[in-house]
């Protein structure tokens, strides 16, 4: 007899920029409103499982803060401490949208959240609520965006799913120049060895790479988009 087929899980990975909506620093509550909307439409149509990990660019990196003089690994610490700032405020943001979900870190802030327990976290998943993972890997000198795959492979996801504020991956960057081309799809091997071609951190796609994880780049805030990602459309630019 074949096994029951299980809902689509996927990871979705959020950067401090969709937290600050259109400010230069900080958490924009609307902005984030907007962005719980699209996901509880989305669960409502897809009974996806979804694991969101969060970053904190939008309020402290390790790499700027060292530069004012504060060790760089104090700095990771503060960087990670920020991802569980953007990650309460997600959690709290989605119930008010109806859609029950859970903080875990990696990192040990109790008063907040819960540690992350990877049998825990599934066991979430199953019963349909969101996990949000903050304090990234809970170790310095790496990114929230190694901490996103490595949750994708623990928690066996079907893809990644990186959201941007721009429709996929281009050769220049398509603000400048009119003329940018998208990619639809991209090999693994060019993300990591072209230079022009930023989608992750080189650890975190050498990761994806090495366990054949999906990562699909996209516009989380075009109405639609994710869903049509979920059912296997052709949105943003697939690397695989
Ligand atoms: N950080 C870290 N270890 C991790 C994840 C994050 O040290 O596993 C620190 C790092 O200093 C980083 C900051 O947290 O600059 C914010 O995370 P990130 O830059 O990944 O956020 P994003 O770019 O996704 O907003």
């Amino acid at each position: 007899m074949q096994p029951p087929k299980r809902q689509p899980r996927v990871l979705l990975k959020l950067s401090g920029e969709q937290f600050a909506g259109d400010r230069e620093y900080g958490v924009d509550p609307e902005f984030v409103n907007r962005l719980a909307q699209e996901l509880a439409e989305t669960i409502e149509a897809t009974g996806v499982q979804l694991t969101i990990v969060v970053g904190g660019g939008n309020i402290m990196r390790g790499a700027s803060v060292a530069k004012s003089g504060i060790e760089r690994a104090t700095g990771d610490y503060m960087g990670m401490l920020a991802t569980v700032i953007n990650g309460i405020a997600l959690v709290d943001i989605l119930e008010q949208n109806g859609v029950s979900a859970r903080a875990q870190t990696r990192l040990r802030v109790d008063s907040v959240a819960e540690p992350y327990i990877r049998r825990r976290a599934i066991r979430h998943l199953e019963k349909g609520r969101v996990v949000v993972i903050a304090g990234g890997t809970g170790n310095p000198y790496v990114t929230s965006d190694t901490a996103a795959v490595s949750a994708g492979l623990e928690l066996e996801c079907d893809m990644v799913l990186k959201a941007t504020k721009v429709d996929g991956v281009y050769d220049k960057d398509p603000h400048k120049h009119p003329e940018a081309k998208k990619f639809s799809t991209l090999s693994f091997n060019q993300v990591l060895t072209d230079p022009h071609i930023k989608v992750m951190d080189n650890a975190a796609i050498s990761l994806a790479m090495d366990n054949h994880l999906p990562i699909v780049v996209f516009d989380l805030l075009t109405h639609g988009n994710i869903r049509r990602v979920i059912k296997g459309e052709a949105v943003g630019t697939k690397v695989e």
